[in-house]
């Protein structure tokens, strides 16, 4: 299917990933976000090669490196001492490996980098303030109406409509996230005001018992973003605009390495964010006819191995690649699905195992300590294997 309407659910950074893609094999894409005006929240996001793959291929590489903080490596370290457990290069080592780079962005420069992709693409044409309310479709369209009543009609719809997605719940009725049991909290400070914590510039990840700490530069070095997320209960709200007070992360990380208290008190205590960690199982399709699914709307996943973004970015090409190369939409989607489904389920469940490990306490955290350094062969062929997907070739080969 070379030509035809595609409608996109959802604005985020996997809606217009897929909007890009789509239009670039030539479909008409309607997009309708719920949000009055474009934005993402002012926090950091990694995107690794696998998906800065899929964002280079719609020529938005030199836009978004004008933007990024290239890190070295991943590194995790206990929480107190840091002890350095893990060191896997990143920068020019995985460039040239994968032929694409391993970007820290500011989120808001990824989302305003896709908008402005979007926008200045003739065949996208975008709705804010449209509100998806519900799904109608048959043999011949598919029309998605919005909360004013407005029908917007297709050949097919993708609803990349979040973690609490419309479109899903109109293909298969409601069900509601699961609490994890861990709360994030985010905060982005200026590195200038953290000279003094000896801020490593790379992807770094404390572990101690029931909580972790990452913590990354964004803006060429300009910014150091941090998530530092922690179990609690009690409270479950999903809203990077709930503040949290800052007595309360400091308290959540007493104790703790001088860098992460560095961080901490650097951060603006107007500005310290918490957001209730949700999740799902893996759904066992997500696709009905025409209207299929994309990114945390059908496999929400858990920050704990940065992949959730990558994973709706990489949705997105191969949709594209396989709504292209087939004409029947329904089959074209139902390929897309099974091709991603087993990829996407095992990064979901790979990240709740990753919650299970930062967090141990005890002697299964001496344990892992001990073991971690010996098996860094294994974790570097894993991440290696990760990054190494290809999404077009990968639809192309099916
Ligand atoms: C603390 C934290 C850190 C993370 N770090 C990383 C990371 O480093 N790397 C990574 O790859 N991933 C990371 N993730 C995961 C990543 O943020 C998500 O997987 C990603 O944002 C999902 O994108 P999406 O486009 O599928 O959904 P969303 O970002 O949720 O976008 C959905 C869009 O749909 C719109 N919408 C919702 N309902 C409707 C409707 N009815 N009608 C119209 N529009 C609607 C919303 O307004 C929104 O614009 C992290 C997540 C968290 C919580």
């Amino acid at each position: 299917m070379t030509a035809g309407r595609a409608i996109v659910v959802g604005a985020g950074i996997g809606g217009l990933t897929a909007a890009l893609a789509l239009a670039r094999k030539g479909l008409a894409v309607t997009v309708l976000e719920q949000a009055p005006e474009f934005g993402e929240v002012g926090a950091g996001i990694q995107v690794s090669p696998n998906a800065s793959r899929v964002l280079v291929e719609l020529g938005l590489e030199s836009a978004l490196l004008d933007l990024a903080f290239v890190p070295e490596a991943v590194e995790r370290r206990t929480w107190r001492r840091g002890h350095r457990l893990v060191h896997l290069p990143l920068g020019h080592e995985v460039a040239r490996r994968h032929g694409a780079p391993y970007l820290h962005l500011h989120r808001a420069d990824l989302h305003e980098v896709l908008a402005a992709a979007a926008l200045a693409t003739p065949g996208i044409e975008t709705h804010l303030g449209a509100a998806c309310a519900s799904v109608e479709q048959d043999a011949d369209g598919v029309t998605a109406i919005d909360a004013g009543g407005r029908r917007f009609a297709g050949d097919l719809l993708v609803g990349a409509d979040g973690i609490r997605s419309v479109v899903r719940e109109a293909l298969f009725g409601p069900a509601a996230p699961r609490f994890t049991g861990c709360v994030a909290w985010r905060g982005v400070v200026p590195a200038d005001a953290v000279r003094e914590a000896h801020v490593r510039p790379v992807a770094a990840n404390w572990m101690g018992p029931g909580a972790h700490f990452v913590h990354y530069y964004l803006r060429r070095g300009a910014l150091v973003n941090f998530v530092a997320v922690v179990e609690k209960t009690g409270w479950e709200t999903e809203s990077w605009t709930e503040r949290g007070g800052k007595s309360e992360l400091r308290a959540d990380f007493a104790g703790w390495h001088p860098t992460v208290q560095g961080l901490i008190e650097a951060a603006d205590p107007d500005a310290c964010f918490k957001w209730a960690l949700h999740d799902r199982d893996p759904l066992p399709r997500w696709t009905e006819g025409r209207v299929t699914l994309l990114g945390d709307a059908c496999h929400p996943t858990l920050p704990f191995m940065a992949q959730g973004a990558c994973m709706a970015i990489e949705d997105a090409a191969v949709l594209a690649e396989c709504v292209a190369s087939e004409a029947a939409v329904p089959a074209a989607l139902a390929g897309y699905e099974g091709l991603r489904r087993s990829r996407t389920a095992g990064i979901q469940r790979g990240s709740r195992a990753n919650a299970t490990l930062y967090h141990l306490r005890g002697p299964k955290a001496w344990l892992r300590n001990a073991t971690l350094p010996l098996a860094a062969g294994r974790l570097a062929k894993r991440t290696d294997a990760l990054y190494a997907y290809d999404a077009f070739a990968a639809a192309k080969g099916a």
